[in-house]
Parts: C-alpha cells; structure tokens; sequence
C-alpha cells in the first residue's frame, strides 16, 4: 500500500530560532541571528576556530627550577 501520489502537507514549521550571540529572536534575514553584526561576530568566532592551524604547541613552560629548599646531605 503506497500512495505516494498524495504527499503529506509541508507545513511551515515555525523555528523559532534564537540568536546563538545575544539570544534575541532571529530575523529570517540572517537566521538564526537577530542581526549581521551578530552574524559576523559568530562568523568571526568560526573563522578563528577554523583558521586555527594545528601547530607544534610546546606544553607550558615554567621557569625550569623547581622552587625549594634543597638540603645538603652530608
Ligand atoms: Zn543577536
């Protein structure tokens, strides 16, 4: 039993999307943000991220001396 003749109903789903920067409502114009200042700030972030290249990070260097008192012995 296939009736693919008679395809459901798209009904506009109402999304209701909120601003990922500021939380406000989305304008269809630049979903899902409120405005292009806050997609370009988000778009900002992205490109940051994405343009983060994989670089040799050296683990965080202290001073090298370990700060105490060390005895002589003897
Ligand atoms: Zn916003």
């Amino acid at each position: 039993m296939t009736d693919r003749a008679n395809p459901p109903p798209l009904r506009a789903v109402r999304i209701e999307a909120k601003c990922p920067i500021c939380e406000k409502r989305g304008v269809p114009d630049y979903r899902p943000f409120c405005s292009k200042r806050c997609a370009d700030i988000d778009l900002g972030r992205w490109l940051k991220e994405g343009y983060r290249v994989p670089t040799d990070e050296a683990p965080a260097e202290g001073e090298g001396a370990e700060s105490g008192s060390t005895r002589q012995t003897g």
